[in-house]
């Protein structure tokens, strides 16, 4: 069965070599695809509490063929990057096996993960083999009890993860930590020199304000108040912040080796430069983290849809790209955790 009938039916008619271009001129080349909603972590600023935390069933999740096709599709769209996240992405069985598929195709140029490294001692020498480029990893304290009872995990496998990833060759890899006053604020400096040692690049991100998310009012801290800290000033190089095409800022260290970024939904958005797409773990398309419009790819593949048809669907998510996503917390919407939506 076709999809004739549907409302995207004037997408097809957009010629090809328009690419995925949204109606604030930017190109959209970049997608990050979910591959599972569960985690084996429960951090407290993405994961609702276990009571409220209901996992999608596997049947409704993306298998790797279905997640292959639409890659092949936003690829020939003009998608050269693609990262995979979750959840936890390395609970998906058999994750390689993706990887493969997806290094293979044509035009994807850069294949990331993000992952909070506990299962990395396990797996990063198959994800490097399978054709993997680098790594995110997410590091919230190098306190074990503070990194316990923030995530529910254990440090110590993380940091093999992170080790393991070096010696598979998966870099340059990025360290990103979520700044949260009064938790993990007094971390900056240890976290700098970590990445340092480690020859990886930290990145400090804003807390977001997430449905069932951790009490953002008590915990936000900007990034600008971490820059006006003594010890801060002392160890970072104050000139202006450097951005490539990505949602990161950078300044330079001290001592010359390296640099140190900065992620600031809250304080700065960087939506100017946008250039995302986002894939649920459940074949959702959105188009901007903060808001909830997306289309089902699931629905119009297992519906008998054609490549016509998820091309329509990408097409009709850059036109409802919005200028700028609104982070600002409403309690009433539906916006659902990262957990859900794919960090
Ligand atoms: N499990 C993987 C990991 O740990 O990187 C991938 C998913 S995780 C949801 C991806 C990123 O989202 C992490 O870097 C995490 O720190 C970030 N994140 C989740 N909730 C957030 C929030 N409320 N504010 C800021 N960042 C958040």
């Amino acid at each position: 069965m076709t999809m004739n009938t549907s409302p995207l039916q004037f997408f097809k008619h957009i010629p090809k070599q328009h690419g995925l271009m949204d109606r604030f001129a930017r190109k959209l080349t970049y997608l990050r695809i979910s591959v599972t909603d569960r985690c084996n972590m429960r951090c407290d600023y993405c994961r609702p509490s276990s009571d409220a935390y209901q996992a999608e069933s596997h049947a409704n999740i993306l298998s790797f063929e279905e997640i292959e096709r639409i890659v092949l599709v936003a690829a020939d769209l003009g998608v050269n990057k693609v990262r995979i996240t979750g959840g936890e992405p390395l609970v998906r069985r058999d994750l390689p096996l993706l990887i493969e598929k997806l290094a293979s195709i044509s035009g994807i140029t850069d294949l990331a993960l993000s992952t909070n490294a506990t299962l990395l001692g396990k797996y990063a020498q198959a994800l490097a083999d399978a054709g993997l480029n680098r790594i995110n990893v997410s590091l919230d304290s190098l306190n074990p009890l503070r990194f316990r009872s923030l995530t529910g995990g254990e440090l110590e496998p993380v940091l093999a993860g992170i080790q393991a990833a070096k010696d598979a060759g998966l870099t340059p890899i990025k360290l990103n930590t979520v700044l949260m006053k009064g938790i993990n604020d007094d971390e900056v400096i240890d976290l700098i020199r970590f990445a340092s040692d480690m020859e990886a690049t930290i990145r400090f991100i804003e807390l977001m304000p997430m449905k069932q998310g951790m009490d953002w009012e008590k915990h936000y801290i900007s990034v600008d108040d971490i820059l006006q800290r003594e010890e801060v000033r002392a160890c970072v190089d104050m000139s202006p912040m450097t951005t490539g095409n990505t949602a990161a800022r950078y300044l330079p260290l001290k001592d010359g080796i390296g640099e140190v970024g900065f992620i600031m939904p809250m304080s700065d958005r960087f939506c100017e430069g946008c250039n995302r797409l986002r894939l649920t773990a459940d074949g959702g398309l959105r188009s901007c983290l903060p808001d909830d419009s997306h289309m089902s790819l699931r629905d119009v593949i297992r519906q008998g849809g054609s490549d016509e048809d998820i091309r329509a669907v990408f097409l009709r998510s850059a036109l409802i790209k919005p200028e700028i996503g609104t982070y600002a917390f409403d309690a009433d919407t539906e916006k659902r955790s990262m957990i859900y939506i794919g960090g």
